[in-house]
């Protein structure tokens, strides 16, 4: 411990190194790994430099790599040891009590001053006699051992007497008991099982230290190695040792041997004693931590962030030292030399362990100054003292009296020496290099295996290639000899079967053929019926074929005859036709000839009238309208009377051309046969000697249906001419009712647009006015109505056949009503015709004027009409007529007239009129 800068302090109590009072129960079994709680007794105080440290209150943090840049206070730790009596003692001291008392259990220690006064000193561990060399090194080794496998450097150290088991506690290698293995070897075999050998390293180097100079004990002939000092850290270091990696425990157990050999042999050979140098065995520890939770801690940027990935952490290397020291007796050395030193080599021998004693005084009392530098051993252990590292000290005692004094002096080294506070450092670094070093190898690595990946997969790829091509030509080979093979064996296979075939066919012609020879055999006693069969069915056949013959024949016959037939069908057709044109040129030519006739006869008709309006004088007509008709169908002659007179030509006209004849031209297709032939019949029908003829021939019912059926107006005309001629005889009259004959008439008036046509329907109904019997049946056909209906024309000619008609119909009423019938008012009063023949009662018209005078005065006859005639107005001009009248027979009759009815009377008498 070279005094250097400076570092070490004085305690400030002055510390006393005896007394229980100075015993502090709060340290007791503190005998722990930094883990543990420690309070010293002594107040932290300032560091000045170099981190050497010696107080701290307080207890240890849980993790002291958390404060491992500024370290953790650790104090010394101390046990004491008793050795048990030697033989030698055993007989030497046998009367004597032993000169310490220990008191395991209080981790106390009584040392006896005589035999009534002793003092007690507390230590952290108190080791009888009987421990077990297994618990001292637990108690004592093992926390440090544990210490630098955590990357903190330790130390255990052994001071005491020479004699006392120093060596026992720390160097036996237990070759011959394993019980006894001192705390080196235990040690050893912990950090060797903690390691791993792959990533770290357990090295060793082992020396002793006689006279401040340094020898190698694995190498005798490195006899002074030189103490290197980090001008920057402080840190020493012996490069010059030599420096044995350790890979087992009996390399280990085989190296200390070898350097306690060296050590005995340089110590014969330097005529030194070994009690008087100090052995050092360091152990350089180099670990490597993996996966540790807090190193991302440590690669925080300045800004919190992450700056490198999980891969490119540097590993963590933790270096840390174990130094095992087997110091030297603590003894003092005869100052007089009687072991035969100089004064100078006593001086020098006991100069490390005085400067020990010295530095650890300096730290347990809190020295400002701590002379590390004094000696080869105090800057060999500086970082033990005062320093990082976490150290643990066993004092040795031996139990005989005689050597009181220097048990009292190494108990009161190990008094101070608790007092002495470290503060234990993590020794570890982030090894960049090893770091770089590793990716660069890594590097270098995965390109090879990629090279090598790449070839051989190239490789790989051209010999499967090469190799399947290879199959693939051996499997086509194979292949085609497979399929040559397989064709030839078909082929004779296909051979063979065909043989055996033409085999089988031959066997089954053969039986075939024998089959057939018995079949014919068989055969040949059934042909003789078989033969009479077919003869039978020959003639069979021969019949049917010669009847089918016949039947042929026989249709073609009649395939003939059918010809024929159709052949003289179409013949007889064809004549029936010539015959049909040959008949209807016949009729055509009939037909012209009654046309021609008719002509004729119209012609001689004519030529008669005109004859007879050349001899006539004046004659009364019956009938003027045919006249008319007949001078309207002529046009160029005049007609009048045709009653008289002779008429050979028409009778003989008529017999020539026969009645039938002519009405059957009535419906001849041709519109001008119809014309001609409806004239001729009417002129006949106006000879009353030709009417019962006409009638009888069906001449009333021809006329009729023309009317009924003809479109011409002047067929209609002449039609109606001819009825009112014919309906001029009684009994043509009734015909002509039962035939509808009024109701076809009216139809003829209403669909009438010449004057003339009125006027024969009006004659013609006027003349069935006149018959008693068909008074009520003409009515109830509508008949008065049809005559009133006619007026509207206001043709003269017209309103006289209509007047002549109503007097007609009023005379037959007046007749019936005079021939004691009892009738009602009268039908023409009833159908409305008073009004009329009061307005024509004197009209201009003579023949009108008579037969309305007439109709008026017939009426009035009748007393159920006198009323309605009053209301009329009739009245008035029966009055007139009975004054005026220049037909004196008319006059009279009105006269009579209104003086025979009451009620015409009355009412001339009321109206003062007067007959
Ligand atoms: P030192 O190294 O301190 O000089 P040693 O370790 O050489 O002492 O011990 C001296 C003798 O005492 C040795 O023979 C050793 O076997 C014996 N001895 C030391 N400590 C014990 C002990 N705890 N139990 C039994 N024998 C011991
Ligand atoms: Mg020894």
């Amino acid at each position: 411990m070279a005094s250097g800068g400076g570092g070490y302090r004085h305690s400030s109590s002055g510390a006393p190194t005896r007394l229980s009072t100075k015993i502090d129960r709060q340290n007791s079994g503190a005998y722990a790994t930094p883990k543990a709680s420690a309070k010293s007794r002594i107040p932290a105080s300032p560091s000045t430099g170099s981190g050497f440290r010696r107080s701290s209150s307080g207890p240890l943090p849980a993790q002291p790599r958390a404060s491992a840049d500024a370290g953790v206070p650790g104090r010394v730790r101390v046990a004491v040891r008793l050795r048990p009596r030697n033989s030698e003692e055993l007989v030497a001291d046998a009367d004597f009590g032993d000169c310490v008392e220990l008191q395991p259990e209080l981790k106390r220690l009584k040392l006896r001053k005589n035999n009534w006064e002793s003092e007690t000193y507390e230590f952290d561990e108190v080791l009888t006699e009987s421990a077990s060399q297994k618990r001292v090194y637990e108690v004592v080794a093992k926390p440090v051992v544990e210490s630098v496998m955590e990357g903190y450097n330790g130390t255990v150290m052994a001071y005491g007497q020479t004699g006392t088991g120093k060596t026992f506690t720390l160097g036996r290698l237990g070759d011959e008991d394993t019980a006894a293995r001192g705390i080196m070897v235990r040690a050893m075999e912990d950090i060797l099982a903690d390691v791993s050998l792959e990533t770290d390293t357990v090295s060793v180097s082992y020396m002793q230290l006689y006279m401040e100079t340094i020898q190698d004990l694995l190498d005798p002939a490195n006899d002074n190695i030189a103490i290197v000092e980090d001008p920057k850290t402080g840190d020493v270091s012996l490069p010059a040792a030599t420096l044995v990696d350790i890979r087992d425990q009996k390399s280990f157990v085989e190296l200390l041997r070898v350097g306690e050999q060296h050590r005995f042999a340089a110590n014969t050979k330097l005529n030194t004693e070994s009690s008087r140098s100090h052995a050092i065995l360091m152990v350089h520890v180099r670990k490597t931590v993996k996966g540790r939770q807090d190193m991302d801690m440590s690669y925080r940027g300045e800004n919190g962030h992450h700056t490198s990935s999980h891969s490119l952490r540097p590993p963590v290397i933790r270096k840390s030292k174990l130094v095992v020291v087997d110091l030297a007796g603590s003894e003092r050395i005869d100052k007089s030399g009687s072991e035969g030193h100089t004064l100078e080599e006593a001086k020098s021998i006991n100069l490390s362990l005085s400067a020990l004693g010295k530095c650890i005084n300096a730290l347990a009392e809190n020295s400002p100054h701590v002379p590390v530098r004094d000696s080869k051993l105090t800057r060999l252990l500086r970082d033990s003292f005062g320093g990082t590292a976490r150290t643990s000290l066993v004092v040795t005692i031996g139990p005989s009296p005689r050597h009181r004094g220097e048990t009292a002096s190494t108990i009161m080294f190990g008094q101070r020496a608790m007092k002495v506070e470290n503060m234990v450092k993590l020794k570890e670094e982030f090894d960049y290099k090893s770091l770089c070093r590793r990716l660069d190898i890594e590097l270098d690595k995965l390109i090879a295996e990629n090279e090598r990946q790449r070839k051989y997969f190239e490789d790989e790829v051209e010999r499967l290639r090469v190799e399947a091509q290879k199959r693939i030509a051996e499997a086509e080979k194979s292949c085609k000899i497979a399929l040559e093979n397989e064709k030839t064996t078909l082929q004779q296979d296909y051979r063979d079967s065909i043989k055996k075939l033409e085999e089988k066919w031959k066997v089954n012609q053969q039986a075939i053929e024998k089959s057939r020879a018995e079949q014919e055999s068989r055969k040949a006693t059934k042909s003789d019926e078989l033969l009479e069969v077919r003869n039978m069915l020959e003639n069979e056949k021969n019949l049917r074929q010669s009847s089918q013959d016949e039947i042929i024949d026989l249709r073609n016959q009649v395939q003939h005859w059918k010809k024929l037939e159709e052949s003289r069908g179409s013949e007889i057709v064809k004549l029936r036709k010539l015959l049909d044109t040959e008949a209807s040129q016949k009729e055509k030519l009939e037909e012209e000839i009654a046309v021609l006739k008719s002509q004729l006869l119209q012609l001689s008709l004519e030529a008669e009238e005109t004859r007879r309006s050349l001899d006539r004088g004046a004659s009364g007509k019956i009938f003027p309208g045919l006249d008319s008709l007949m001078s309207q169908a002529n046009r160029n002659s005049q007609l009048r009377d045709q009653t008289n007179g002779p008429k050979p030509p028409i009778a003989k006209l008529f017999e020539q051309v026969g009645l039938q004849k002519i009405l059957s031209l009535l419906e001849s297709e041709d519109a001008d046969v119809r014309v001609h032939a409806v004239k001729v019949v009417a002129n006949l029908a106006a000879e009353e000697a030709n009417q019962e003829k006409i009638v009888e021939a069906g001449g009333l019912t021809s006329l009729l249906t023309l009317l009924r059926s003809s479109e011409d107006e002047t067929i209609r005309r002449v039609a109606a001419g001819a009825i009112a001629n014919l309906a001029m005889n009684e009994t043509n009259q009734e015909m002509i009712m039962a035939q509808g004959g009024v109701s076809l008439l009216s139809m003829t008036a209403s669909d009438a647009e010449d004057p003339q046509t009125l006027r024969m329907v009006a004659g013609a109904i006027a003349n069935l006015c006149g018959n008693d019997k068909l008074q009520a049946r003409l009515r109830g056909e509508g008949g008065i109505k049809a005559l009133l209906g006619m007026v509207k024309c206001g043709h003269p000619d017209v309103l006289a056949q209509v007047a002549r008609g109503i007097a007609n119909f009023a005379k037959c009423e007046s007749r019936a009503a005079t021939q004691g019938n009892t009738m009602g008012r009268s039908l023409l009063i009833e159908d409305g015709s008073l009004p009329w023949i009061v307005k024509n009662a004197n009209n201009e018209a003579a023949p009108i004027r008579r037969h309305i005078e007439l109709a008026l005065c017939h009426l009035a006859q009748h007393e159920v009409n006198a009323k309605e005639i009053i209301n009329e107005g009739a009245l008035w001009e029966l009055v007139r007529i009975s004054r005026d009248c220049s037909r004196e027979d008319i006059r009279m009759l009105a006269y009579r007239t209104l003086t025979s009815s009451p009620t015409l009377q009355a009412e001339m008498r009321r109206l003062r009129i007067e007959c």
